[in-house]
């Protein structure tokens, strides 16, 4: 790229200044929320990843920002758990979704129950309750979309109580306490749920519509969920759909459709760059984030929908920035259809990551320089001990190789595991805050450093369900909430009597 003259860079400040100078308070009552999480997608991952949608589009050296990096408000999260500095997906789901701080490994529960605490977990007091079911109590629609399997941690957190992630189907849970997939059909009543993860659906009787085969975790305790679900959704007059592939997806009508069920994989659906992307495959996330919409906003009340990026977090588990980086872009995608799809007058959508990870962005590469690729500019001085060259980008933690002559290697090919300081299975998460991006009504509430839990309470504040209902309606003056409505035309009476009595 062109050196650029000192103009270029003070019109690149400036229009931003103007932009900035803009910004107005949405104060009105958010008729719709959409939350879009990016597991593990710490500011490394937006960084490189902003980098490497430059490198993507030839404009390699520039950064263009993402969809949700123009969004007017941000802030940050402190991610840490009840019990943990550094946080996992079913502690943190349980957060932004329930509003609460909970223990490492639990979901939708309250921190008084510990992990693998089946009893506690099935109290009153040790039940939380979501924004899903907040919403759904205020005559909303609710769904989920996610790239994980549909019972897994983070869209877990949106509907089951349970005091360990990994309940997820009947062979797993702990005598006494219900699976998290036979909690996803009973305990809040979706018109959208997208993600994979069959295995847990189906009953060990039935074979997996794709592979013909029968996994081995499926259901033992008779229940056949899709089923209950069609029939469920058929007795309350509604046009219900369940799909497995992406043909079947494609052919889904928004128009004449109250409900969708979608489970694209026996387990987690596939990373965006080894996506297959042919009726046989599987939709992305960005499609799926369009047609959950396209159905949720039907609802003439509005809606909440949860979108999760989740395999961000295990491209970087198994140090490999490559496929979590491109899930990013996936996101990024999913973020912009959303905003397509619906008005920033009415609809607040917020942007965050659950939590980070080790990973690193590391020296002082030329701007023009492959993100994947070998740190290129090392003066004499700035040479490691080994001499060796090394990559721009990096784990502190996790199963990348050792340290090894790079020279000759493909650091750029999708198999490539980037080096990591200390070698074992997983790469853990990063303890460090992370940012949260928003838009649309009482957006400006993120503003500074905050408590992940704190999201969940500003989406039910926004949006006027859940405990702040109340708090919303008496003191915001849209009159799209049915309490202001009344307050409003209370008002109005009262200005006529007084010029009335006046006279
Ligand atoms: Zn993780």
């Amino acid at each position: 790229m062109a050196e650029h003259p000192k103009t270029e860079w003070q019109n690149v400040a400036q229009a931003e200044l103007e932009a900035a100078l803009k910004v107005t308070k949405n104060t009105n009552v958010a008729k719709n929320v959409i939350l879009f999480i990016g597991d593990g997608m710490g500011l490394p991952s937006v960084t490189a990843g902003r980098i490497l949608k430059a490198q993507e589009t030839n404009r390699r050296g520039q950064q263009p920002l993402f969809s949700f990096e123009k969004f007017p408000a941000v802030g940050l999260s402190k991610t840490y758990n009840n019990d943990r500095q550094t946080a996992g997906s079913a502690s943190t789901g349980t957060a932004y979704l329930c509003g609460v701080k909970a223990n490492y490994g639990t979901i939708g529960v309250s921190p008084a129950v510990k992990r693998k605490d089946c009893e506690a977990s099935k109290t009153v007091e040790g039940k939380l309750s979501s924004i899903h079911k907040w919403s759904k109590e205020a005559g909303k629609s609710v769904g989920f979309v996610t790239t994980a399997r549909v019972t897994h941690a983070s869209p877990a957190a949106g509907y089951a109580n349970s005091a360990d992630r990994n309940w997820e189907g009947t062979t797993e849970v702990a005598e006494g306490c219900k699976d998290i997939a036979a909690q996803l059909f009973d305990n809040v009543d979706f018109d959208v749920i997208m993600g994979g993860g069959r295995r847990y659906i189906l009953m060990d009787n039935q074979t997996d519509p794709e592979t013909n085969t029968r996994h081995s975790k499926q259901r033992t305790d008779g229940r056949d969920l899709i089923k209950e679900w069609k029939e469920k959704k058929q007795n309350a007059g509604k046009k219900a759909e369940y799909v497995f592939n992406k043909g079947q997806f494609d052919a889904v009508n928004p128009a004449n459709t109250d409900s969708l069920l979608g489970l694209f994989a026996p387990s987690h659906m596939s990373y965006d760059l080894e996506r297959d992307t042919t009726a046989a495959g599987e939709p992305s996330i960005a499609e799926m984030t369009r047609k959950a919409i396209q159905i949720l906003k039907k609802n003439d009340k509005g809606f909440f929908l949860f979108v999760e990026g989740a395999r961000i977090d295990h491209g970087h588990h198994n140090n490999s920035a490559k496929r979590a980086l491109y899930d990013v872009l996936s996101l990024d995608a999913a973020v912009a259809a959303a905003m397509e799809e619906t008005d920033e007058a009415d609809t607040l959508i917020v942007v965050s990551a659950d939590h980070s990870h080790v990973f690193g962005i590391a020296g002082y590469p030329s701007r023009e320089n492959d993100i994947f690729g070998l740190v290129d500019i090392v003066p004499e001085d700035e040479k490691p001990y080994d001499k060796m060259p090394y990559t721009t980008l990096f784990y502190g933690n996790g199963p990348g190789p050792d340290r090894a002559n790079l020279t000759d290697v493909d650091t750029t090919h999708i198999d490539f595991q980037q080096p990591s300081g200390i070698r074992m299975t997983d790469d853990t998460h990063g303890a460090e805050d992370v940012a949260i991006y928003a838009r649309g009504p009482m957006s400006h509430l993120f503003h500074g450093v905050h408590e992940e839990h704190y999201i969940a309470h500003v989406m039910g504040y926004a949006s006027c369900v859940g405990m702040n209902k109340k708090h919303c309606s008496e003191n915001r003056e849209s009159t799209t909430c049915a309490g202001n409505g009344l307050t409003s035309s209370f008002a109005v009476i009262v200005f006529i009597l007084a010029v009335f009595f006046n006279k």
